[in-house]
C-alpha cells in the first residue's frame, strides 16, 4: 500500500488543512496547479477560518515530489542485488543533497570496477533491505 504524509520542515507540525478531492482537480495541470489549488481550494477556506486572510495573494510558489525510502529513511547506493549491471542511488529521503557529491564519486568507481560496493557506500548498499537490516535515520525533515 503506498504512504503518503505531511511533514514540517520548520519544527513541530500542528494543523494541516485537508481537502478532499473533487472535480476541480480534474483541472488542474502543472502549470496551473498553483493558482488553481490555492483560489479555489486554500484560500476561500482560509477566509473563513480568519476574516483577515480574504486579502492573502500567492507571490510564488514551487511543488515537486518527495522521494522518501520509508524502511529508514536513508540513502540506497550500490549494486542492486540479484543483478550484476544494475546500480542504485536513490531513496534519500530529503538529505541526499548533502550525499550527492560523496555517493556519486563513489559509485562511479564501484560501476568502473565492477565490484558491488566500496568500503564508503556498504553501510547504504541496498542489501539492508533484503536481510531487514535498517540504517534508520531520525532526523527526517
Ligand atoms: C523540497 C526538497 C527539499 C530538500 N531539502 C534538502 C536539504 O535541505 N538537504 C539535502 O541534503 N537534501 C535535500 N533534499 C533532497 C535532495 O534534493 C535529493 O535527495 C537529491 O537531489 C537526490 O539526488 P539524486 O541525484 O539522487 O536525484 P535527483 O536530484 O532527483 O536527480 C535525478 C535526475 O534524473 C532526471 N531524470 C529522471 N528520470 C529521468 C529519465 N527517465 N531520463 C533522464 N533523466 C531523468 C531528473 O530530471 C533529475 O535531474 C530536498 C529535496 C526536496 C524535494
Amino acid at each position: 500500500m503506498e504512504k503518503y504524509g505531511a511533514y514540517s520542515e520548520v519544527g513541530k507540525l500542528r494543523k494541516v488543512i485537508v481537502h478532499r478531492p473533487g472535480l476541480e482537480m480534474r483541472r488542474l495541470t502543472p502549470t496551473n496547479c498553483v493558482e488553481l489549488l490555492f483560489d479555489d481550494v486554500i484560500w476561500p477556506r482560509l477566509a473563513a477560518l480568519v476574516p483577515a486572510f480574504e486579502a492573502l495573494r500567492v507571490r510564488s510558489a514551487w511543488a515537486g515530489y518527495y522521494e522518501m525510502n520509508a524502511f529508514d529513511h536513508n540513502g540506497l547506493a550500490g549494486a542492486l542485488p540479484g543483478w550484476d549491471n544494475v546500480y542504485t542511488a536513490c531513496g534519500f529521503s530529503g538529505h541526499g543533497m548533502q550525499q550527492a557529491p560523496a555517493v556519486g564519486s563513489a559509485l562511479a568507481a564501484v560501476i568502473a570496477r565492477g565490484a558491488s560496493s566500496a568500503p564508503p557506500l556498504d553501510a547504504l548498499s541496498p542489501r539492508r533491505l533484503l536481510e531487514g537490516r535498517p540504517l534508520r535515520e531520525n532526523n527526517v525533515i
